[in-house]
Formats: structure tokens, C-alpha cells, sequence
């Protein structure tokens, strides 16, 4: 996508960001505004705008994006007490940044899946 996405901007290293992974085609980095003592994201560095998009579009890359997401997360030393991964999708799903990225949570117990029961 380029210019106007942060995300691919990281990737191309015009905005600087702390990597704690990198491969091939993922890129893993501490999120600017932490939720949690551990929340990485980790994206494609091929732009696709959502989960959704990513796994229709190349199933294998987004199972390259789960596979560092576990990378790291034992890296974080996250895979005895748990943790959380999730992809924010669209308007209800809260996005913000139209570059797909997993949110990796964890380091202390993350508390209920959402603020409040919406059922
Ligand atoms: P989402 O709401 O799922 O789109 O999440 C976007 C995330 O990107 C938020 O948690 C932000 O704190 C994070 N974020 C925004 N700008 C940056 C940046 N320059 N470097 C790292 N994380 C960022």
C-alpha cells in the first residue's frame, strides 16, 4: 500500500519502531501504547487491511504471522502462564490501523475477553 499506511511505512523503515522480530515476510514490534507489560504486533509486511483479507488472500502467510506470534511469545517467556492473540477487524472489532497485525498480550492475567458482556 505504501505511503499513507503506517504499518508498511515501519516496514520500510521510515518510521522508526522496536523490533523484537523479523523475518522474511513478518515483522514484529513493541506496541507504542502498551495494554499489558507484553503487547507486540505482529503484521505481514506484505499490506493486507484485515484478518480476513490475509487469510483469503494467502493462507500461508497468515500462518506465518501466527507462527512468529508463537516465536515471540516464548521469546517473552509468555507460553507457561498463557496469553492472549487477537486481530481487531473492522469498525465493531475496534480497528484503527487498516494494516493487519496481531495483538500479542501478555506478562500478568489479562482479565475477561471483553469490558462487558454484550450478549
Ligand atoms: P488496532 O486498534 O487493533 O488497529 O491497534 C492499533 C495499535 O497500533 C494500537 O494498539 C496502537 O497503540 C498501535 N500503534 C499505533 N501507532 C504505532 C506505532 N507507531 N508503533 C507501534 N504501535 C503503534
Amino acid at each position: 500500500m505504501g505511503s499513507d499506511c503506517l504499518f508498511c511505512r515501519i516496514v520500510a523503515g521510515e518510521i522508526p519502531a522496536t523490533v523484537v522480530r523479523e523475518t522474511a515476510t513478518t515483522l514484529a514490534i513493541r506496541d507504542i501504547t502498551p495494554k499489558a507489560p507484553v503487547h507486540i504486533l505482529v503484521i505481514p509486511k506484505e499490506h493486507y487491511a484485515d484478518v480476513a483479507t490475509l487469510a483469503q488472500g494467502d493462507p500461508g502467510l497468515a500462518g506465518e504471522v501466527l507462527a512468529a506470534a508463537a516465536v515471540v511469545a516464548d521469546d517473552e517467556g509468555l507460553l507457561g502462564d498463557g496469553f492472549r492473540l487477537m486481530f481487531n477487524t473492522g469498525r465493531y472489532g475496534g480497528q484503527e490501523v487498516f494494516h493487519v497485525h496481531a495483538h500479542l498480550l501478555g506478562g500478568a492475567p489479562l482479565g475477561p475477553m471483553l469490558a462487558r458482556d454484550l450478549a
